[in-house]
């Protein structure tokens, strides 16, 4: 029997305001414990939330972006249950009248457009944090992140395969940080992912039985949870068992799901309007101006680079993932560098060098229009292609300008005919068995002949001048 998973993420996204959903507490991550709460966020009686204009401002953005109906109405409803790090013994969230609706994105996954539906947006706060350590027997309550706003972004069940939902999580993750509403930190927290996983037999149109994988921290995980429920579930349904509706834990350190509970309804929250909260009617008046003031996102900006840089769509999807690279890219190009070359540039050493100390591109001290300053200088023959990877990282570790390093480390390339003439003959001197198994057929001996001559000249030789004279003298 054949099968096809179906699959649906509940992404929670930390909005990055600078105070709290329902106060005005700082939302700053990494305080000492407890050291960031009042009256209101450690749900002591009789206070009164009041909501937070910005969360209300981020959430909408994000639906505009997402391509979502923003609702004319909606309120926030209680979701009761009782855990130690909720203090209130009910969470504030959305029920019935989510901010957002009837949204979508578009993912591509080995070359295919797809297009994930978005079924709602909605804001809550967040909870706080138990903290299991110490060895006794007790545990520690953090309430730091209790009443920080989260948006909850939750999928339609259109994704189909493993890649197709850590694409979609890339994408809504890129989306996010265009829009400056969430930093999209997963080993923070700041993004998270639940997933739901079913599957059916293909063909058939009704859903199978779903189970809920929580814990979901990053793209890799994403994938890999996925791809084993998935495996999981098909392997239980061979073996003439029934798949129960349930809520699973993603175990990264061991590869595998865990069953955790059985799966609550929503019947089971008793949700209820919040009494203390007034709806919310926005304005369209208000709607509009976010709209106009939403910045170029990644798509749109991805076919302004292929139709108006001429890059391959593979760069343009690869720079246009976050804003910052892709700005870098247009600096660069601005400042004269060839669109093709600065792409080659950025996606091979400086994303090797930035991976490497894993840094952000603001902290590095090469600047755009000094890329396009060494690209100039190997145009003009100035240095070689090869050299040019020795001064590009001299550039990224000191911020120094291409032309002044040639300078101080005497790198300007050796086109003197004669020089390189010299060097050639010396190497063909000095190799002369190699010299008769060249001339007996075996052309691979060129290389080795090149990298004399560059051994000679320190790199400096025209590569070009170099292979013509070579051959020259050789054949
Ligand atoms: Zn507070």
């Amino acid at each position: 029997m054949k099968y096809e998973a179906v699959i649906g993420l509940e992404v929670h996204a930390q909005m990055l305001t600078e105070t709290k959903v329902f106060c005005g507490c700082s939302t700053k991550f990494g305080s000492g414990p407890n050291t960031q709460t009042c009256e209101i966020c450690i749900g002591m009686p009789g206070v009164l939330p009041v909501l937070n204009k910005k969360a209300l401002e981020y959430a909408i953005r994000t639906g505009l972006a997402t391509n979502c109906t923003i609702s004319s109405y909606s309120r926030f409803a209680r979701k009761n249950y009782f855990y130690p790090d909720l203090p209130k013994g009910y969470q504030i969230s959305q029920y019935e009248h989510p901010i957002c609706e009837h949204g979508f994105i578009e993912v591509v996954v080995d070359g295919e457009n797809r297009r994930i539906g978005i079924t709602r947006i909605h804001m809550e706060e967040d909870a706080g944090k138990n903290i299991h350590e110490g060895g006794g027997n007790y545990s520690f309550v953090d309430l730091n992140r209790a009443g920080v706003p989260l948006m909850e972004i939750v999928s339609e069940p259109d994704i189909r395969s493993p890649k197709e939902a850590s694409e979609y999580m890339k994408k809504l993750r890129a989306i996010l940080r265009y829009l400056g509403v969430c930093d999209g930190n997963m080993e923070e927290g700041s993004l998270r992912c639940d997933a739901n996983v079913s599957v059916r037999p293909l063909g058939q149109k009704e859903f199978g039985t779903r189970a809920e994988v929580k814990n979901i921290n990053s793209f890799r995980f994403v994938e890999k949870a996925v791809e084993y429920e998935i495996k999981r579930q098909i392997k239980v349904i061979d073996e003439g068992g029934k798949i129960v509706q349930e809520t699973r834990l993603w175990d990264s350190a061991r590869g595998i799901t865990e069953s955790m509970r059985s799966k609550e309804e929503a019947h089971d929250y008793r949700y209820f309007p919040e009494p203390d909260l007034v709806p919310i009617i926005a304005e369209r008046k208000w709607i509009d101006e976010i709209r106009v003031g939403l910045p170029e996102l990644p798509d749109v900006k991805k076919k302004r680079f292929v139709s108006g840089y001429g890059i391959p769509e593979y760069d343009a999807d690869l720079l246009t993932t976050e804003k910052t690279v892709a700005d870098w890219f247009e600096d660069a190009v601005k400042s004269g560098g060839q669109a093709k070359s600065v792409s080659n540039w950025i996606m091979g050493d400086l994303m090797r060098f930035l991976n490497e100390e894993n840094k952000s591109l603001e902290e590095c001290p090469l600047r755009p229009a000094q890329l396009a300053e060494m690209l100039k200088l190997v145009d003009k023959g100035t240095i070689s292609g090869k050299i040019a990877k020795t001064v590009f990282e001299e550039m990224y570790r000191t911020g120094k300008d291409a032309g002044d390093i040639v300078k101080e480390k005497g790198l300007v390339q050796i086109s003197d005919e004669s020089a390189i003439e010299k060097a050639v003959d010396e190497a063909i001197a000095g190799h002369p068995q190699e010299v008769e198994r060249f001339r007996a057929g075996d052309e691979k001996l060129l290389g080795f002949f090149v990298g004399q001559v560059m051994k000679a000249t320190k790199g400096k030789a025209n590569p070009k001048m170099l292979n013509e004279l070579l051959k020259k003298k050789l054949g």
